[in-house]
C-alpha cells in the first residue's frame, strides 16, 4: 500500500460530511490547515477548506485540484468553533465557514461577492445633452438624485442604451449598488473622560475578569447616553494592555460611523491597531483586514455579525453592542445569531463577553437574574444628563393634520423656532403602502407574493418590498375596473412631503432604506445632521441606532402600533426598544429632550414602561407572558418552514412533517401546520411547522428527524430550518 498526505477538507456545498483528498505530492509542501482549495465533487470543482492532513491511505480519493492561497484563512485552532456552530445550527460545516470567512475575496472565479444592482445618479456636469430622449431621462434622474437600473428599465423600459450614452458623455455616473461607502465619522477628540462611579465600578469588575481570563459574561445595561462606548474602550485598552485580542459587534456598522469614528480615535491615541470588518470596503481594504488578524498584527477589530467569524488566533475579550438586535440575527443562508455565537467563541477561547444595551434582550437580563451572567447597571446619563422626558399623545382624542396630531405639531414648531433638531419616526416606507380602490376596496398586490405593492409617489412606481417586483401605478382597479385608485396610508415619502408643505422654512430630510441606495448617501445625511443642516429627519429604525447628536431635542414617534400587534411573540419586546431606542436619541447634549409617542393605545404597558423609563417593569409584565407560554427564555423554538410553487404540495408536505415529528416527539411540542403569515413570497406558498421544548437537547435531537424528511421531500418543495427564530413570519 503506498501512502499519501490525505487532506481533510469541508467543502462549501450542502454536504453533512467532511470530505477526504489526496493532496499531489507537489503541493503538500504548500497547503496548510486554513487554506483555501478547489477540490473535484462530482463532475465540479467546488471550494473547500482544509482542516487538516495526515499520511494516509489514498487509495479511490480524488486529488485536491488547486490551491487557491497559501496562506490559510482562518487559525487552524477556530476549526473547532465552527464545527460547534454546524452542530448548534444543523447546517453544512463548509458552508458555516463559507458564510463568515469570505471566498470572493480570495477565490478568483467570476465574482462570488453579490453584486447589487447598478445605480445610475447624476454627475456635477452641468447642461443637456442633444437628444429630447437624453435630456428627458437625464431631467428625470436629476430630479430624482439617481435610480437603479431596475428602477428604469420599469419606467423608461427600452432605454438602457440612452443610459450608457449618458455615462459616456459624463452626464451620469454609474455605480454598483447598494453600495455603502464606509468612512468612520470624527466626532470627538479621542481624549479619555474620567469615568463616573457607576462606569468605573463596571470597568473594575470587567477587569477582574479579564485578569483572571476564565470565560465569563456580562450584561452591561446602561441607559441611553450612560456611556457604555466608555466603558467598551476601556476594556478593550486593558485587553491588549495584557497581550490580547479584542472583537467588537455592533448591529449594523454601515449606521454607525460615529461609533466606529470615535474607536478610531481612541485607539489611534493609545497605540492600538483596529481593523473595520465592512462590506462596504474596498476589495483591497478587506483583504488587509483579514490578513492582518490572521497574522497577528491587528489588535481589535470592530464589524457587524459576520466578524464573529475574524480569524483571530484567541481572544481575550468580545464585546457585543445592543446585544438585543435582531440584525444580530441572519435571516437567510446560514441563520446564525452573532450575539449567541460570540458567547460560544468566547466560551471556547477563555474570554470575556460584555454584551451591552440600553434595552437588554429578555433571555439576557432572565440569565442576569438567575445569576448566570454578571449584571452591570449604568442607571444615569453621562454628566448627569437628564433623560428625555416622554409623552404619550391619544390618537383616539386627538385632532390631526395628516398623521400628524396636534401635540407633535406644536412640538416641531417650537423645536424649529428654537433652532433645535428633530427626527420622526415612522417605521413604513415609500408614500403610502398600498394604492386602494375606493369604489370595490381592493389593495394592489404584488403577483409573486401575498402582499401590498408599497407606492412611491416621486419615482411614480409600485413596489414589493419582498421580491422587488415593480411596476407603474395603476390607474384602474383590476378587480371592479373602477377608476377611483388612490393611495392608502402614510409612508416616510408622504411624512417629508407633509411636513416641507407644514413647515416651509424648514429643512427636511428623510433617512430610510430607499433614500440610502446611493453610495455615500448615509454618511453625508449624518454629516448634516451633525452640522446642523437639517432641521427635520424623518426615517424608519434606521434613525434609532446609535446616533449622537447633540441638537436633536424632539422625537417624535408617529405610529407606535404598528408593530405592537403583530402575531409574534417578540412584538411587545421589540417595540419596547425600538421607542426607548429612538427617545434615547433626544437630549443627549447640554440640552433637554422631549419625546412624542402617538398611540391608540395609551393605557399599554408597553408604552407606560417606555414613558417611565422603566425597563424592570416592562421585563416583569414581559416575561410572565413568556414563562406561562414557554417562550425564550424558558423554551427553545425551531421553525421549519416549507415553500413551492404548488399550494396542496406543499401544504401536504407540511403535514406530513408535522405528522411524522408528532410520532416521534419527546418533550417537544409541535405547532401547526399553518400558513405563514406571509403566505406567499416570490411565487412560493409558505406553511410552518414550530417546535417548541423546555429542554434543548429533545429539540434539537428531534430536528435530526426533520432533516431526515428533509432529504426525502418532493423536488419541488423546500424546507428552511431557523434554530432560535426571532421572528416567524
Ligand atoms: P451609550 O453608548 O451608553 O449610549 P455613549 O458612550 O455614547 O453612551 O456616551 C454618551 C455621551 O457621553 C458621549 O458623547 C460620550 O462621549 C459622553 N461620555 C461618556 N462617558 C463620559 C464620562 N465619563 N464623562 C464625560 N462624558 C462622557
Ligand atoms: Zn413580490
Amino acid at each position: 500500500m503506498t501512502e499519501s498526505f490525505v487532506a481533510q477538507v469541508a467543502v462549501a456545498a450542502p454536504l453533512d460530511k467532511i470530505l477526504s483528498y489526496v493532496v499531489p505530492a507537489a503541493l503538500v509542501a504548500t497547503v496548510r490547515p486554513g487554506c483555501l482549495l478547489k477540490v473535484p465533487l462530482g463532475r465540479r470543482i467546488v471550494y473547500g477548506y482544509l482542516l487538516s492532513q495526515a499520511l494516509g491511505c489514498g487509495e479511490g480519493l480524488k486529488e485536491v485540484a488547486e490551491v487557491v492561497d497559501e496562506a490559510p484563512l482562518f487559525p487552524s485552532g477556530m476549526t473547532a468553533f465552527f464545527e460547534r456552530m454546524a452542530q448548534y445550527y444543523h447546517y453544512p460545516l463548509g458552508e458555516v465557514i463559507a458564510t463568515g470567512v469570505p471566498v470572493g475575496l480570495f477565490g478568483h472565479a467570476g465574482n462570488p461577492e453579490s453584486v447589487g444592482d447598478r445605480y445610475y445618479v447624476p454627475t456635477a456636469l452641468a447642461g443637456l445633452p442633444r437628444g429630447a430622449r437624453q435630456q428627458e431621462l437625464l431631467k428625470w434622474l436629476r430630479d430624482h438624485g439617481g435610480a437603479s437600473r431596475r428602477e428604469l428599465n420599469t419606467l423608461f423600459p427600452g432605454s438602457s442604451q440612452v443610459f450608457k450614452r449618458l455615462v459616456e458623455c459624463g452626464y451620469l455616473l454609474m455605480e454598483e449598488g447598494p453600495g455603502r461607502e464606509f468612512r468612520p465619522l470624527a466626532n470627538s477628540d479621542g481624549r479619555r473622560p474620567e469615568l463616573s462611579a457607576e462606569q468605573g465600578k463596571a470597568f473594575s469588575t470587567i477587569v477582574t475578569a479579564l485578569e483572571r481570563g476564565l470565560f465569563a459574561t456580562f450584561l452591561l445595561h446602561g441607559v441611553t447616553g450612560s456611556g457604555k462606548t466608555e466603558v467598551y474602550m476601556r476594556a478593550v485598552e486593558e485587553t491588549h494592555r495584557r497581550g490580547h485580542k479584542a472583537l467588537v459587534l455592533v448591529p449594523e456598522i454601515a449606521l454607525t460611523p460615529q461609533l466606529v469614528g470615535r474607536f478610531q480615535e481612541r485607539f489611534s491615541l493609545s497605540g492600538l491597531s483596529m481593523a473595520v470588518l465592512h462590506s462596504g470596503l474596498s476589495r483591497a481594504e478587506r483583504k488587509k483586514a483579514w490578513r492582518g488578524i490572521c497574522a497577528g498584527s491587528i489588535d481589535v477589530a470592530i464589524g457587524a455579525r459576520s466578524a464573529v467569524f475574524a480569524p483571530f488566533e484567541r481572544l481575550g475579550l468580545i464585546v457585543v453592542d445592543e446585544e438585543h438586535d435582531a440584525s444580530y440575527k441572519q435571516s437567510e443562508g446560514f441563520r446564525y445569531n452573532a450575539r449567541d455565537m460570540a458567547i460560544l467563541r468566547a466560551q471556547m477561547d477563555g474570554a470575556t463577553v460584555v454584551l451591552g444595551s440600553a434595552t437588554p434582550s429578555l433571555p439576557a437580563f432572565q440569565h442576569a437574574r438567575e445569576g448566570r451572567i454578571v449584571y452591570l447597571g449604568l442607571k444615569e446619563r453621562a454628566l448627569s444628563r437628564p433623560l428625555p422626558e416622554v409623552k404619550l399623545v391619544d390618537l383616539t382624542r386627538s385632532q390631526r393634520k395628516g398623521v400628524l396630531s396636534q401635540e407633535l405639531g406644536v412640538a416641531l414648531r417650537e423645536t424649529l423656532e428654537r433652532k433645535e433638531q428633530s427626527l420622526l419616526l415612522l417605521n413604513r416606507r415609500g408614500f403610502a403602502p398600498f394604492l386602494l380602490c375606493h369604489s370595490c376596496g381592493t389593495a394592489i398586490r404584488c403577483p409573486n407574493c401575498e402582499i401590498t405593492l408599497t407606492y412611491y409617489q416621486k419615482k411614480n412606481l409600485l413596489r414589493c418590498h419582498y421580491c422587488d417586483h415593480m411596476i407603474e401605478p395603476l390607474q384602474t382597479c383590476p378587480h371592479c375596473s373602477g377608476g377611483d385608485v388612490r393611495p392608502y396610508g402614510s409612508g416616510t415619502e408622504r411624512l417629508e412631503d407633509d411636513l416641507k408643505r407644514l413647515f416651509p422654512e424648514a429643512r427636511v430630510a428623510r433617512m430610510d432604506s430607499d433614500s440610502m441606495g446611493r453610495k455615500g448617501a448615509y454618511q453625508e445625511l449624518v454629516s448634516r445632521m451633525a452640522k446642523k443642516d437639517i432641521d427635520i429627519l424623518v426615517g424608519t429604525q434606521m434613525i434609532s441606532k446609535g446616533h449622537d447628536f447633540e441638537n436633536v431635542t424632539l422625537v417624535g414617534v408617529v405610529n407606535a402600533d404598528s408593530a405592537l400587534f403583530l402575531p409574534d411573540y417578540r412584538a411587545a419586546e421589540r417595540t419596547f426598544s425600538l421607542l426607548t431606542q429612538v427617545s434615547g436619541r433626544a437630549g443627549r447634549g447640554a440640552l433637554p429632550g422631549r419625546v412624542f409617542i402617538q398611540t391608540h393605545n395609551p393605557d399599554h404597558y408597553v408604552f407606560k414602561s417606555v414613558v417611565g423609563h422603566d425597563y424592570e417593569t416592562f421585563f416583569e409584565e414581559e416575561i410572565r407572558f413568556r414563562r406561562e407560554a414557554a417562550y425564550p427564555p424558558f423554551g427553545f423554538l425551531a421553525n421549519l418552514v416549507l415553500a413551492g410553487e404548488n399550494p396542496e404540495k406543499t401544504e401536504e408536505a407540511a403535514a406530513a412533517l408535522a405528522s411524522c415529528l408528532r410520532r416521534q416527539a419527546d418533550q417537544v411540542e409541535i405547532l401547526g401546520p399553518a400558513a405563514c403569515l406571509l403566505s406567499r413570497i416570490r411565487k412560493k406558498f409558505r406553511y410552518q411547522v414550530v417546535l417548541k421544548s423546555q429542554r434543548r437537547f429533545p429539540l434539537h435531537r428531534l430536528l435530526k428527524d426533520a432533516l431526515v424528511f428533509q432529504k426525502n421531500l418532493p423536488g419541488n418543495v423546500k424546507m428552511v430550518l431557523d434554530i432560535d427564530p426571532l421572528d416567524m413570519f
